[in-house]
C-alpha cells in the first residue's frame, strides 16, 4: 500500500506547507503517516487556479465531460483493492464496507456522468411577441468540498461528481483524521484541465480558509451541526451557496404488527443499522422504539443478534465491527453510556474494549429502561450504541422520533399498508426508510429536515445544487417599447 501525502495544486502534487498531519490506524493505534496540510497561501492558491481551470473545465463539451467522469469511476472500480486498504488503515471501517464504499464513490461518477449531458433548462412562453424567453442552468463557478471521516470517498464523491457535472471547479478539504485516501485520487484527474479538482489536506482552519475565500462561490459540506452552522453563518456575509449535510438522531420503529420471523429480521435490520461502521454513520439508527406488545421479544432478539458480532480487525474479513476512528470520538460514545447507567437505564450488553488493549474499540452496546431526558435519547452519539425503548401506540412513536431537533432519517418496520403511507406521511426526516434500512440510491435525493441539514445531494436536486439559475429574455430587434418614457405621450 503506497501512501500519497502530497496535495493537488493547480495540477501539480505539492508538500504541504502548513500544519503537520499524523494520520493513526484506528486498530492499532499506530501512526500510519505524516503530512503538512494546506497553508493559507497554498489554500489561495488553489482557488485562484480553480478560477481559471472552471473556464477551462465548464468550455468542454458536455458529452465529453460525461466521458471524463465515467473514466473517473472506471478508475476508481480498478483501484478498489488499494483504496479499500488505505480507507480501512485510515478510519478503522472493515475493509469489505470500504470495499462497497469505492463502488458506491464509481456508481455516484457514472450517475452524474449521465446527467451532465441532460441538464435541463427550459424555452418559456414570452411575454412579448417576438421574444424568445428561456431558463438556463449555470455553474455555480468554484466549489469548496468540505468532508468528514466516515465515508471519506463517497461524501466527497457526492460533492464532486455532481459539481463537476454542472461545469465547475471543485477545491476539496478531506478531514484530518482521514486525508489519505483522498489525496490517493490525484492521478484520477489528470485528463481535466490543470486545477479543475484540487486535493488538499489539514483541519478545520484550512476548511474556514477555503469557505472564507471570496473566490469560493459555492460550499459543499458534511459534517456536523455546529461545523455546519459556522461554515452557514461564514458563507452567509458573501451569500455564497451552501449545501449542508450535518448530523442525526435517527429513530427505527418497530410496529405491532411485526412478529414471528419478521420480529427476528427486524431485529437483525435494527442491529446492522444501528452498528454499522461501529455507528459511526450519519444516518446511523440511534433510538429504537418498539411497540410494547413486541417489545420483550425484540430486545431478546436484538441482544442474541447483537452478542453475535465479531467486533475486531477490520482487514479480517469476518469482521462485522472495527474500531471507532479516534479515542475522542470513543470516549464521547462511551460517556453517553455511562451517563445513562448513572441514570437508572440497564446495560445489557457491550460497551467494552472487547479484550483489545490498543485500538479504539467500543463493543456495541444495547441499553433499555432509560429516562426519557437521556442523553443518549436526545444528543447524537455517534457510536455503536442503541437504545431501546417501548412505546403504547403509533401516535407515540411519531411523536418521540419526530420530538429531535434534528430530521434526517428514520426507518420503520411494518407491513401494514395504511400503517407505512401513514408513517411515510407524518415523519419528519429526509429519508424514511419502510422494511429497508438505511439503503442509498445515486437517483433520489439525500438530506435533513431541520438541524440536519439544508440542501439535499444526490438525484437532479444533488446537480442544482451546484447551479445557478438564469432567465434569459431575447428580443431580437431593436424596437422601442411604449411603456417606455415620455408617459406623456
Ligand atoms: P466535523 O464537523 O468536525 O468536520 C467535518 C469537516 O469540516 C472536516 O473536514 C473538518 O476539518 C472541517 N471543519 C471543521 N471546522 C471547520 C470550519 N470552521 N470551517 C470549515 N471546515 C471545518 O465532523 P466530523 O467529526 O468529521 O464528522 C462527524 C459528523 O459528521 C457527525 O456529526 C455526523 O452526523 C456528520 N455526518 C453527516 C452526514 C450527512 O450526510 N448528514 C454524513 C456523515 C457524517
Amino acid at each position: 500500500m503506497s501512501l500519497e501525502t502530497r496535495l493537488l495544486i493547480d495540477g501539480a502534487l505539492v508538500a504541504g506547507e502548513g500544519a503537520a498531519l499524523v494520520v493513526e490506524n484506528p486498530a492499532t493505534e499506530a501512526p500510519i503517516a505524516e503530512a503538512r496540510g494546506a497553508s493559507a497561501e497554498q489554500v489561495a492558491a488553489a482557488t485562484q487556479a480553480a478560477v481559471v481551470a472552471q473556464r477551462a473545465w465548464s468550455n468542454i463539451a458536455a458529452a465529453e465531460r460525461a466521458e471524463l467522469l465515467h473514466d473517473i469511476a472506471s478508475g476508481l472500480r480498478e483501484r478498489t483493492d488499494d483504496l479499500a486498504a488505505i480507507m480501512t488503515a485510515e478510519g478503522g471501517k472493515p475493509l469489505l464496507e470500504n470495499r462497497d464504499e469505492v463502488g458506491w464513490t464509481a456508481s455516484a461518477f457514472d450517475f452524474y456522468a449521465e446527467l451532465a449531458r441532460v441538464q435541463i433548462g427550459r424555452v418559456i412562453p414570452p411575454v412579448e411577441t417576438h421574444q424568445l424567453a428561456m431558463v438556463v442552468k449555470e455553474p455555480l463557478g468554484v466549489v469548496g468540498a468540505i468532508v468528514p471521516w466516515n465515508y471519506p470517498l463517497l461524501l466527497l464523491a457526492w460533492k464532486l461528481a455532481p459539481a463537476l457535472a454542472a461545469g465547475n471547479a471543485v477545491v476539496c478539504k478531506p478531514s484530518e483524521l482521514t486525508p489519505l485516501s483522498t489525496l490517493a485520487l490525484a492521478p484520477l484527474f489528470d485528463a481535466m484541465p490543470p486545477g479543475t479538482v484540487q486535493l488538499l489536506a489539514g483541519a478545520g482552519d484550512v476548511g474556514a480558509a477555503l469557505v472564507a475565500d471570496p473566490r469560493v462561490d459555492g460550499i459543499a459540506f458534511t459534517g456536523s451541526t455546529v461545523t455546519g452552522k459556522a461554515i452557514a453563518t461564514a458563507a452567509l456575509d458573501r451569500m455564497a451557496r451552501v449545501n449542508l449535510e450535518m448530523g442525526g438522531k435517527d429513530a427505527l420503529i418497530v410496529c405491532s404488527d411485526v412478529s414471528g420471523e419478521a420480529l427476528q429480521i427486524a431485529a437483525e435490520g435494527a442491529a446492522w443499522a444501528a452498528f454499522l461502521n461501529a455507528g459511526q454513520v450519519c444516518t446511523s439508527t440511534e433510538r429504537i422504539y418498539v411497540d410494547r406488545s413486541r417489545y420483550e421479544e425484540f430486545v431478546s432478539a436484538f441482544v442474541a443478534h447483537t452478542a453475535s458480532l465479531q467486533v475486531g480487525d477490520p482487514t479480517d474479513p469476518s469482521t462485522d465491527v472495527g474500531p471507532m476512528v479516534s479515542a475522542q470520538q470513543r470516549a464521547k460514545a462511551l460517556l453517553q453510556v455511562d451517563e445513562a447507567v448513572a441514570a437508572g437505564a440497564e446495560l445489557l450488553i457491550g460497551g467494552t474494549r472487547g479484550g483489545h488493549e490498543l485500538g479504539h474499540y467500543l463493543t456495541p452496546a444495547v441499553l433499555t429502561g432509560l429516562p426519557p431526558s437521556a442523553t443518549v435519547l436526545r444528543e447524537e452519539t455517534f457510536g455503536p450504541v442503541a437504545p431501546i425503548v417501548p412505546v403504547d401506540s403509533l401516535d407515540d412513536a411519531v411523536a418521540l422520533a419526530n420530538g429531535s431537533r434534528y430530521g434526517l432519517g428514520v426507518n420503520v418496520f411494518t407491513t401494514d399498508l395504511a400503517t407505512s403511507l401513514r408513517l411515510s406521511r407524518e415523519l419528519k426526516a429526509g429519508t424514511v426508510w419502510i422494511n429497508d434500512p438505511l439503503t442509498d440510491n445515486d437517483a433520489g435525493p439525500f438530506g435533513g429536515f431541520k438541524q440536519s441539514g439544508l440542501g439535499r445531494e444526490l438525484g437532479p436536486e444533488g446537480l442544482e445544487a451546484f447551479q445557478e439559475t438564469k432567465h434569459v429574455h431575447l428580443d431580437p430587434r431593436i424596437e422601442r417599447k411604449d411603456w417606455w418614457y415620455p408617459y406623456g405621450a
